[in-house]
């Protein structure tokens, strides 16, 4: 901490550490009611085809509606989740929602794929592939309709649990993306090695692809990668239609951003879908020219 600060002191809290623990305490206490006051929702964000429009599925985002503070989103209590092992009941908790919500949707003839994020912690859950499996059969789903986010920093904790679980999830019928992908240290070696669905490119290089030369080299690159290793690709925080031509142009199939739509709550989300159809559904992704 001191050298932190650039000085030798013998500061053993800065202000900053202060903070972080006062938050720590406001979130170790919080966190635990949240749950049982059912303060967590999900929140839904569609994926869609760049070339057809369709909506392929939806990732369900965690927020957090806490009665004094309102709104709280997933970057400032997940990190703490994960600390403490309240990500274990949470994910769980994440992983029924998401797949009742599912169910929900096929009985209404809504056939919707659902996203759920998985963190590293998450992983090493020894009942997590058991969880997954009743969370499907009891809501009467097939594994086929939920897909597993996992980040790269997954894969980088332990290589070997992640590779076996990645392979039980596939077994089942799940698909496996691997979420904001370029961000995290894995190789291309191990890339191959895993058995991957999609490959899900980190937002972080979408926001500059339309002025940036690096920033396009580096998402084409991406690409071929994830051809020559047979991945589907999905590009997310896409924000403006020169983006999403951009990344049609270059052979990305699927994309997830504001352009498209928001993450949204449960209700806002039916009232955004096409209400005329039943199955697939159809959205405008190209510029009227
Ligand atoms: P992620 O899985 O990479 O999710 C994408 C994040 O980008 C979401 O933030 C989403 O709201 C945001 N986003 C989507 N489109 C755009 C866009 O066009 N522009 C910009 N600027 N942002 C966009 P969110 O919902 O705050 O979630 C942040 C992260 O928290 C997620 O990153 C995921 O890693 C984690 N997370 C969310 N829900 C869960 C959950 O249920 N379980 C676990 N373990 N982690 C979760
Ligand atoms: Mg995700
Ligand atoms: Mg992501
Ligand atoms: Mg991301």
């Amino acid at each position: 901490v001191a050298k932190d600060e650039g000085k030798r002191t013998f500061c053993v809290f800065s202000p900053k550490m202060n903070e972080k623990i006062s938050e720590y305490v406001w979130l170790d206490t919080n966190m635990r009611n949240a749950l049982a006051e059912n303060q967590f929702e999900l929140y839904y964000q569609p994926k869609v085809s760049l070339l057809t429009g369709e909506i392929d599925s939806v990732e369900a985002l965690i927020r957090w509606n806490h009665p004094k503070r309102g709104l709280i989103m997933p970057g400032a209590f997940i990190p703490y989740a994960e600390e403490s092992g309240l990500i274990v009941p949470l994910g769980r908790w994440v992983m029924e929602t998401a797949a009742k919500q599912a169910g929900a949707w096929k009985k209404q003839g809504l056939n919707l794929r659902i996203a759920i994020n998985i963190s590293a912690r998450q992983l090493r859950i020894p009942t997590i592939i058991e969880d997954f499996t009743r969370a499907i059969l009891s809501n009467d789903l097939s594994p086929s309709m939920v897909d597993i986010e996992l980040t790269e920093s997954c894969l980088a904790e332990d290589e070997r649990l992640a590779h076996r679980l990645i392979r039980m999830f596939r077994e089942l019928g799940a698909e496996v993306h691997l979420d904001d992908f370029g961000t995290g240290y894995s190789s291309l070696s191990q890339l191959a090695r895993l058995p991957l669905d999609v490959l899900k490119l980190d937002g972080s290089f979408i926001k500059s692809i339309h002025t940036d030369a690096k920033a396009q080299a580096l998402v084409r690159s991406m690409v071929a990668v994830g051809n020559a290793l047979n991945l589907k690709i999905v590009a997310e925080c896409i924000e403006t239609p020169e983006q999403a031509d951009f990344l049609r142009n270059i052979g990305i199939d699927y994309a997830q951003g504001f352009l498209f739509a928001k993450p949204m709550k449960l209700s806002d989300l039916m009232a955004w879908m096409p209400a005329s159809s039943n199955k697939v559904v159809r959205i405008v992704t190209k510029r009227a020219s």
